[in-house]
């Protein structure tokens, strides 16, 4: 992994684009002729907008295999179009037979559970639907002191979101009439920044 030093954002993708047509698209060109016949990818992929945790890339996954629903703090929300519709087109049409819900460390949306920002409208609300994660964690452990106290908390919060998450995933209604009819088997992950490993989250 090359950090490019043109200093435009956009122009980067442009030269990123150059690089990838000649390396990744261009010597594979039968596969990418092959998936413009169609997507059928078997996993729906439910994870943070974090800019670090890019799913194809922590997971070596080619194009045409993750069907993607990112938000900030990965969250299944109970009303959302925006996670509905995905969530619709991937059963219904997809027909996806994995979901996987995929937090990670140093999550900000997890940090900010803590905050009280009044500058700050859409985020508090959306976050609500995770707060219960920071509950739940608080009931069972001591005030954190130490900053490795901290960071343990931080990290059960990230991991207990993403069982609370699953919950509402399992009691969704596009998924409970789904697993009426068929088999659809869930995830739950969790990426660390600091080994880059991925791990299951019981
Ligand atoms: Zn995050």
């Amino acid at each position: 992994m090359t950090e490019n030093t043109v200093s435009d954002p956009v122009e980067r993708m442009f030269l990123g684009n150059g690089v990838f047509r000649e390396t990744d698209f261009l010597p594979n060109l039968p596969y990418w002729r092959k998936i413009l016949l169609g997507q059928k990818p078997k996993i729906l992929w439910i994870g943070c907008s974090d800019s670090r945790v890019n799913p194809e890339r922590i997971t070596g996954s080619i194009p045409g295999e993750l069907f993607v629903q990112r938000n900030i703090g990965n969250i299944v929300p109970s009303q959302d179009w925006n996670f509905t519709t995905v969530l619709e087109y991937a059963l219904m049409n997809l027909k996806v037979e994995h979901i996987i819900i995929c937090g990670h460390s140093d999550c900000g949306a997890i940090k900010a559970l803590d905050h009280d920002d009044n500058s700050e409208y859409y985020i508090p609300v959306w976050l609500n639907n995770a707060k219960e994660a920071k509950d739940r964690v608080d009931a069972k452990i001591k005030k954190p002191e130490t900053p490795e106290e901290i960071r343990d908390r931080s990290r059960l919060i990230e991991m207990e979101n993403i069982r609370l998450q699953m919950e509402h995933l399992k009691a969704h209604p596009l998924v409970k009439n789904t697993i009426k009819e068929r088999s659809v088997y869930f995830h739950c992950l969790y990426f660390d920044l600091m080994t880059g490993k991925l791990t299951r989250v019981d």
